[in-house]
């Protein structure tokens, strides 16, 4: 079904729906029909405070006393989805099962809880409008005006409670993108506010993430802005139940007291959350300040307990306490932004525990490799991923870093536009196609190694129209795509519009380069190796969308352990470097 097609089915049964509600809703006023509780989280201050992995943790919390727990992210930007966004504006783009184009931070919700999102996972204000437009142009509103309130908010309430309707969820956080006082956030906060008045408050619980910044000349935490903050939000007629602290000094008892009476909570419900050596402290140091029972007590849910985190804690132990160590390079054209590979560097650190390992990723500008230096940029790692991407900036650098980890028995990984260029490299120096490339690049090349999908030919919207989200891919037995996963059916997530041009297929495999992943429906090449290569593996697809705490992901272990390898053999390495 087209996605207006899926949303007008999608409306006939909200629409139902709506109606049943309203008659209940009449019947019993102001009575909840929902059966799950809401937690939204709001920001003040200033912007990255962190609120995703807030989100992500307090989640772990719950999750970790046995609720069914899910995050959304409402984005109040006019993109449809952030999709089409430079990772330089907006970071990596994470894509879910079904092929969502999302904001990062559902890849740190994914990761905390190990439960995939979807589509309804991330709603903009881009998507709300396209909606209410569309719904307009239908003829829905006949006779109406159209307006933010209460055509927007009523959408955007339809999207936010949706995910509690399903019946999957006790509990749905919702995370505001932004800042309270941002004038394109201000139909979210409404609708919160609509929100909490139809549901009541021990169903609807509003979490305020704040900074309180330290004057090192006054050597005072000041909270000032957190009580500007706090009255913007009071004059939107929203009030916090539980005030988050970011801060890079402990509060004292004091300065708590004085925060919860200023800006109106309760004395337990001002949370420290300070700064930590790693994200996934997040979680035990917010349950230290008993964030998990305030929230319960306040959604009049039972208290007693704690949340089993044993697990979590055990990773964390591993994490801090690693036997060995590894360099492994990331080659990409984005590394100035540590964000726009997220999903990477947090699979490595996955990997990483799994091998009670640490890995240190050294990042390389693509651009900066050329034929004659690759050996003083790689020749000290362990091994070598290289980076998603489009366009051709850098990738020449991305060829001539593969060409030296190919000869010089580097560990390797290529991930989708790191995977063609493997293709190429190969194209190039082995097969002898000099003018090997990708049609993205190079329209016109007579070896044309990657090039367009037949469905992506007739394609013109930008948005949302790559081969996207979760796939099929056999893997034959006897490769080491085979023993990297341990079976020979897989599915991984994709975002991409070109692939392996199957016409070589025969050129490839005859040279050492091995197809050893297909999708069996339609037979694009998923993954590449060279088993004459100790480790070298590039794959279409995007392993590191689905790397959790729980389950690191086969192909980051993979590498890392062949790093190690690497590193431990140092015969290995002096006959190479003889
Ligand atoms: N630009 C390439 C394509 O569209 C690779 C995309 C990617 O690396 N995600 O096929």
């Amino acid at each position: 079904m087209t996605e207006v097609g899926e949303q007008r089915a999608f409306h006939s049964l909200i629409s139902l729906r709506d109606s049943v509600s309203s008659i209940f809703s009449h019947l019993f006023y102001r009575k909840p029909i929902n059966m799950a509780k809401y937690i939204f989280v709001t920001g003040g201050v200033t912007s990255s405070l962190g609120k995703g992995i807030f989100a992500a943790s307090l989640a772990k919390l719950l999750q970790g006393r046995g609720y069914r727990v899910t995050i959304q992210k409402f984005d109040p930007y006019i993109n449809v989805d952030p999709g089409t966004l430079n990772p330089y504006e907006h970071g990596e783009c994470y894509v879910t099962e079904d092929g969502a184009e999302t904001d990062l931070d559902l890849g740190h919700y994914e990761r905390f809880l190990n439960v995939p999102t979807s589509q309804a996972n991330n709603v903009t204000t881009g998507r709300v409008y396209q909606y209410v437009i569309n719904k307009e142009r239908e003829g829905a509103y006949l006779g109406k005006t159209v307006q933010v309130i209460p055509h927007i908010t009523d959408e955007i309430k339809r999207r936010m409670l949706l995910l509690g309707q399903t019946g999957e969820f006790d509990i749905v956080i919702t995370e505001i993108g932004g800042t309270v006082g941002d004038i394109e956030a201000q139909p979210y906060v409404e609708t919160v506010r609509q929100i909490i008045w139809e549901l009541g408050h021990s169903n609807v619980l509003v979490c305020h993430l704040t900074l309180i910044p330290y004057l090192k000349s006054a050597k005072e935490l000041k909270t000032k802005p957190t009580q500007h903050s706090v009255k913007e939000l009071q004059s939107y007629g929203l009030q916090p139940d539980i005030l988050v602290c970011r801060t890079e000094h402990d509060l004292s008892e004091d300065l708590k007291r004085k925060l919860a009476l200023f800006c109106n909570v309760d004395s337990d419900s001002v949370i420290q959350a300070s700064d930590m050596e790693t994200i996934y402290d997040v979680p035990l140091e917010l349950q230290k300040e008993n964030l998990d029972k305030t929230v319960l007590r306040k959604l009049q849910l039972p208290v007693e307990g704690e949340a089993n985190l044993d697990k979590w804690k055990s990773f964390l132990t591993r994490l801090k306490a690693p036997t060995s160590e590894v360099r492994i390079g990331l080659v990409g054209k984005y590394i100035e932004l540590q964000d726009a590979y997220k999903s990477i560097f947090e699979s490595f650190i996955h990997a990483g525990v799994a091998n009670n390992c640490k890995v240190e990723v050294e990042c390389i500008h693509s651009e900066d490799i050329d034929e004659t230096n690759a050996a003083e940029y790689l020749g000290h790692l362990d091994g070598l991923l290289v980076a998603p991407g489009f366009g051709s900036r850098g990738i020449e650098g991305k060829i001539n870093a593969i060409k030296y980890v190919r000869e010089n028995n580097i560990p390797f990984l290529g991930i989708c536009l790191g995977m063609q260029m493997a293709v190429i490299e190969w194209g190039r120096n082995v097969l002898g196609f000099k003018d090997a490339h990708s049609t993205e690049m190079d329209p016109t090349c007579q070896h044309a190694v990657i090039a367009m999908m037949e469905e992506q030919k007739k394609i013109v919207n930008k948005g949302g129209t790559m081969r996207l989200g979760a796939y099929q891919c056999e893997i034959k037995s006897g490769t080491k795509a085979f023993e990297i996963y341990g079976k020979n059916s897989i599915s991984e997530r994709h975002r991409h519009r070109y692939e392996f041009n199957n016409q070589y297929m025969k050129d490839y495999e005859k040279s050492g380069m091995l197809a050893s992943g297909i999708n069996p429906e339609n037979n694009l090449v998923e993954i590449v190796e060279i088993p004459s290569h100790p480790w070298f593996v590039g794959v279409q697809f995007h392993p590191e969308l689905k790397s959790t705490v729980e389950n690191p992901h086969p192909l980051f272990i993979g590498l890392v352990k062949a790093s190690m390898e690497r590193k431990r053999n140092p015969v290995q390495r002096k006959m190479q470097e003889a």
